[in-house]
């Protein structure tokens, strides 16, 4: 669909503020894309919910930040002040099923304080592999000896195609040709 992107995962970043709110976490997001942009609206849904609960899902004190600018290509960045990730476990996170704190227990259940079977990371780079973009991430353990503070970026590169300007185009105009929506058998 053509449509404003900007809009669309606002939308989706404020059906967190209340998970945020119980967290006593801060939750904010930004955006410099006032274009009207032709994206997958379920793909770029999906993705953005995954990145959101596991940034909050690990995250306890401070708070996440939804970033999205403007391309070509359309960048959105999610960034939260969590417990990060251990760099030697970094190239794995994109595995079906591959959980940290699961690997760092050698198989042993899953704790009360990650719930989830380690799905949702391997969907976000197959849905943004989908439409041609890339996923990245940087990230700060705590259990890292860097100094720096921990937390996580995943930043996600889209080759978004841009249809014009928010005052120049018009949202939902009429279908050109409507096509018949019951044909008689013969
Ligand atoms: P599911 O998404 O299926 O509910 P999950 O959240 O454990 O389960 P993924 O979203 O695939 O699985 O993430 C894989 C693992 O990567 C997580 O279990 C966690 O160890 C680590 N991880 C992902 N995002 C973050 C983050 N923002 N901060 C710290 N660790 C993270
Ligand atoms: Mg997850």
């Amino acid at each position: 669909m053509a449509g404003n992107l900007s809009d669309f995962i606002s939308q989706i970043v404020r059906r967190f503020e209340p998970l945020a709110q119980e967290k006593k976490l801060a939750l904010s997001y930004e955006s410099d894309l006032a274009e009207i942009v032709v994206f997958d609206a379920e793909k770029v849904e999906q993705i953005v919910y995954n990145l959101l609960a596991n940034a909050l899902k690990f995250t306890n004190a401070g708070g996440v930040t939804v970033r999205l600018t403007g391309g070509p290509p359309v960048q959105l960045t999610v960034t939260d002040t969590g417990i990060g990730i251990v760099a030697e476990k970094l190239p794995f996170i994109f595995n079906r099923f591959y959980q940290v704190q699961r690997q760092a227990t050698n198989g042993a259940a899953l704790s009360f304080t990650n719930p989830g079977t380690g799905i949702g990371l391997a969907l976000v780079k197959e849905l943004t592999e989908l439409m041609g973009g890339t996923v990245s991430v940087r990230s700060v353990s705590t259990r890292d000896s860097t100094g720096k503070p921990p937390g996580t970026t995943f930043t996600i590169t889209l080759p978004l195609e841009r249809v014009g300007s928010k005052e120049s185009v018009q949202l939902n105009p009429q279908p050109a040709l409507r096509v018949a929506s019951v044909v008689p058998l013969l």
